[in-house]
């Protein structure tokens, strides 16, 4: 079939490769209206094309529009988006497998933020997977954002879902906004909470234990800012290492998952280094954060922010999201670390063109 004149085309093999592009230009296309075709679908990775996540997130945009799609089978390498009128209601999307269902989530939370009527969503899959935002991540970090900007988001988790055994399941009901409005988070002021959380499920307790060991060892934290929570044993076997610090104006969620053959010790650790890196830099705004706020920030026209260096990951989002936008991401270096003991900060701008 050929393409219709307006449909974007984007090489899957550009940038970073994965599966963002993906993603990105799913949640792009349904929120414009604008048919997308992507070609070398994940060309980057070591297992090329589409997985059970991207899969299921094709297949959650093309339900939530009645699109017409080409591609969506598992392994495909080249997919076709033309989607319909985005139709707000009551959906469930499945994973199937441990791929990720925040990041199913991710592809059509923007197209939900602004339809005409709510929507109440079932996820259903992995909750907590590496290379993916972990629920809590969404409910303290993500979703704080989104509400700033108008909607009302709620999410609920059902049952957590760990990498690689899966099965979790959250909720969440979005009240949409006509428009969005711009918001900008350039510092994240004094801090008001914070805590170390090490969870399992069908897993000793003393995993947790070590893990909130080294972990307190890396961040220096109290005793009483650190505990275990277990978790029923059919929510397992599984395992994760939650750093929270909720701050004046900003809140962030670093975490690890347990897997095989790496030691309670290197995860509690690699999660406590990352957390007290993104303090150490003074920033609102983490790695991951960032990409993440790209999209909504250009849906509503603008906004801005300060975080640490880009990542090839923000910068190749932004390069889809102009594709379909028109808007400007740009971003220079706002405090140089090099004159004194700071950190670099960097200032990310959406801007309207
Ligand atoms: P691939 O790159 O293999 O195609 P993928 O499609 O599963 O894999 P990526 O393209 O790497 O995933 O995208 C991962 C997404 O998950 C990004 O939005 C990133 O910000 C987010 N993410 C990864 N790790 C975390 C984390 N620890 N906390 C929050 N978000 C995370």
């Amino acid at each position: 079939m050929r393409d219709e004149a307006n449909t974007v085309t984007l090489d899957g093999s550009e940038g970073e490769g994965g599966g963002q592009m993906l993603r990105s230009s799913l949640s792009l296309s349904l929120v414009t209206g604008t048919p997308v075709r992507v070609v070398n679908v994940r060309a980057g990775r070591a297992k090329p094309g589409l997985l059970r996540q991207h899969l299921t997130a094709l297949r959650a945009a093309a339900e939530l529009s009645g699109a017409r799609v080409e591609g969506a089978e598992l392994g495909s390498r080249e997919v076709l988006f033309a989607p319909g009128a985005v139709t707000p209601g009551a959906y469930t999307f499945r994973v199937g497998t441990a791929g990720s269902a925040t990041l199913v989530m991710q592809t059509v939370l923007p197209a939900l933020l602004r339809a005409d009527g709510p929507s109440t969503v079932a996820f259903e899959g992995g909750t907590h997977n590496p290379m993916a935002p972990p629920y809590e991540f969404i409910a303290r970090a993500f979703v704080p954002v989104i509400n700033r900007m108008g909607p009302t988001v709620a999410c609920a988790l059902e049952r957590a879902g760990f990498y690689p055994a899966g099965g979790g399941r959250f909720t969440m009901t979005v009240a949409p906004a006509k428009e969005l409005a711009r918001v900008e988070l350039m510092e994240r002021g004094a801090v008001r909470e914070r805590s170390v959380v090490a969870r399992v499920a069908g897993l000793s307790e003393g995993i947790a234990k070590r893990e909130l060991a080294a972990a307190r060892e890396v961040l220096g934290w109290e005793r009483e800012e650190a505990r275990v929570e277990v978790l029923p044993r059919e929510q397992g076997p599984g395992n994760v290492v939650l750093v929270t610090v909720a701050c004046e104006h900003a809140t962030e969620v670093f975490a690890r998952v347990g897997e095989k053959g790496r030691s309670a010790e290197a995860v509690g650790a690699a999660v406590a280094q990352e957390a007290a890196a993104w303090m150490a830099a003074e920033v609102p705004v983490g790695e991951h954060l960032a990409d993440q706020l790209l999209l909504p920030m250009a849906l509503s026209g603008g906004g801005r922010f300060v975080t640490t260096e880009p990542t090839l990951h923000t910068t190749t989002n932004a390069r889809v999201i102009e594709r379909f936008l028109p808007v400007a991401i740009g971003w220079e270096l706002s405090r140089s670390g090099s004159s004194s003991h700071h950190s670099n900060q960097w200032t990310v701008t959406v801007r309207g063109r």
